[in-house]
């Protein structure tokens, strides 16, 4: 790293005219992104770190699969990707929720017809790396680190795959580089930028669930949740018939499993029908293959730099993953974008202004729906009165389609903006809750007026005479 050496990121089809767009990070948001920036002709260049993962022999990163839903597919529709990603998910049409006692009961996520589908990271990442390397005017540069870049000139300095630090120069940076972004290091030093991130106290570790006899071990078309109030497992499925079964916990609670038996009798405790379909031999391993992973929330504003940078994806956002938005909101940050870029006629400047003033209120607020999800999924779901909240939801989703809309409906099969859908819901909570109570009072005085109108009716029997009745039915 002792030399600097001060290049073009020229593209295969390089004409000098056209706007250079530097993308930082070819994850999922950076890779989706060159394919939106190339579709409207100006010259991409992609930097990542990594080597490039469709020849790795491993692939490293976070969770094995996701959820993708609406606002995902809508994004990888309008570069013409929908149906190759498509093809190669699940659907998963309700939440099982398996009980203590072995019980299943399923919870379906929207109408009939509706699902989210469990896709392969890697392979998604893959497949959008090979769409944007489609477009004659993108180049993709692997093993390049982003070190820092000046937002005075816009100059970008890497560590490329030599170790030597290279500077590139481009008209607009694009920050896709995830939570721990190095563009947003530059943010951090201006004045006005507001920035907070935050880790909740649990963590998450991958188990694989083989398959059973050549099929999946558990009904396929599901999210498989084991919701035990201040923890869970869920299990998305796979192509290949397994499940990736994902525990979130306490970190303090990983911490007291120390040995291969207590991790059998933790599971015996909390999650037994799963022992024999994850088996007991890969339990005791799996569990201390790898350590927790951490979970950070980052919320930021704004997400532009003059007309020289924008953050996108998790580096702009990263949300706790409990409600399957975040990849799908950062989907969605490219297809808003680009929606900016037609309505301003790609005035830089003012498109980014735009972006930030749109942008930030929605994934402000995703970020708090999937804070408060972990919650829903863990515990909430083992009430009564919640279920029935759900199931009557529905109900009047049914009768009245726009008027009730259930909120993970809004926020999962349609483009409703996030907070938008937050507000929609307390708006529809309240309704409800004062509509459940008014037919209270109204069934109860209705009540209380029959039987005053009927007491003649009603045989002779003294108050006390009935308390005596009850004490003798108390089972004690
Ligand atoms: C356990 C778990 C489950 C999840 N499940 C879901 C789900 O079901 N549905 C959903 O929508 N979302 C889910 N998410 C969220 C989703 O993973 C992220 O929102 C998504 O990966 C964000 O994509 P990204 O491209 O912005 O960031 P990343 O995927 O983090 O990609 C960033 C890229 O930038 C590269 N990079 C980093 N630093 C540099 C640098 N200095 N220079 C160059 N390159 C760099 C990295 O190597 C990486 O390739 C989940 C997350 C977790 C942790």
């Amino acid at each position: 790293m002792d030399s600097i050496e001060t290049v073009s990121p020229h593209t295969r089809e390089s004409s000098s005219k056209r706007k250079v767009i530097a993308i930082v990070g070819g994850g999922l948001v950076g890779s989706l992104n060159a394919c939106f920036f190339a579709k409207r002709g100006f010259d991409v260049a992609v930097f990542e770190s990594r080597e490039d993962i469709r020849l790795a022999k491993v692939v490293r990163g976070r969770s094995i699969n996701l959820a993708l839903s609406h606002r995902g597919r809508q994004a990888l529709k309008h570069v013409g990707m929908e149906d190759k990603i498509i093809s190669k998910g699940i659907p998963m049409h309700a939440r099982m929720i398996h009980n203590t006692n072995g019980k299943r009961s399923p919870i379906p996520y929207g109408k009939k017809g509706q699902y989210i589908l469990s896709v392969d990271r890697a392979n998604l990442n893959k497949e959008l790396l090979t769409a944007a390397d489609t477009f004659p005017n993108t180049t993709l540069n692997f093993n390049h680190k982003l070190h820092d870049w000046s937002p005075k000139t816009g100059a970008m300095t890497f560590i490329g795959p030599d170790g030597q630090m290279k500077e590139l120069q481009a008209d607009l940076i694009v920050g896709c580089d995830g939570a721990f972004s190095a563009v947003r290091k530059q943010f951090l030093r201006q004045s006005r930028f507001n920035y907070s991130q935050t880790y909740i106290p649990h963590g998450y570790m991958e188990l694989t669930m083989p398959p059973k006899d050549g099929d999946f071990a558990m009904e396929p078309n599901y999210l498989h949740i084991w919701p035990r109030n201040t923890f869970m497992m869920i299990a998305l499925p796979n192509l290949d018939r397994t499940f990736t079964c994902t525990l979130f916990m306490p970190f303090e609670d990983f911490e007291k499993i120390r040995s291969g038996d207590e991790v059998i009798r933790f599971f015996q405790k909390y999650f037994p029908d799963s022992i024999p379909l994850i088996g007991v031999e890969a339990l005791k391993q799996d569990f201390f293959r790898l350590p927790a992973q951490a979970m950070v929330s980052v919320k930021c504003s704004p997400y532009h730099l003059f007309d020289k940078c924008v953050l996108m994806g998790d580096a702009a956002h990263a949300v706790v993953p409990f409600y399957g938005q975040g990849m799908n909101a950062g989907f969605e940050d490219c297809l808003v974008l680009n929606e900016i870029m037609d309505q301003l006629n790609e005035n830089i400047a003012a498109v980014l202004q735009e972006y930030t003033r749109v942008r930030v209120p929605d994934d402000h607020a995703i970020a708090d729906l999937a804070m408060y999800n972990y919650v829903e999924m863990r515990a909430h779901v083992n009430s009564k009165y919640f279920l029935f909240r759900k199931y009557l939801d529905n109900i009047l989703h049914v009768i009245m389609p726009k008027t009730i809309v259930p909120l993970y409906t809004m926020v999962t099969f349609t483009r409703t903006r996030y907070h938008e859908a937050v507000n929609r819901w307390h708006w529809q909570d309240k309704v409800i809750t004062q509509s459940l109570w008014l037919c209270g009072v109204v069934s109860a005085a209705g009540g209380m007026y029959v039987l005053v109108r009927n007491s003649h009716k009603l045989p002779n029997i003294s108050a006390e005479h009935l308390w005596t009745r009850m004490l003798a039915l108390k089972p004690f």
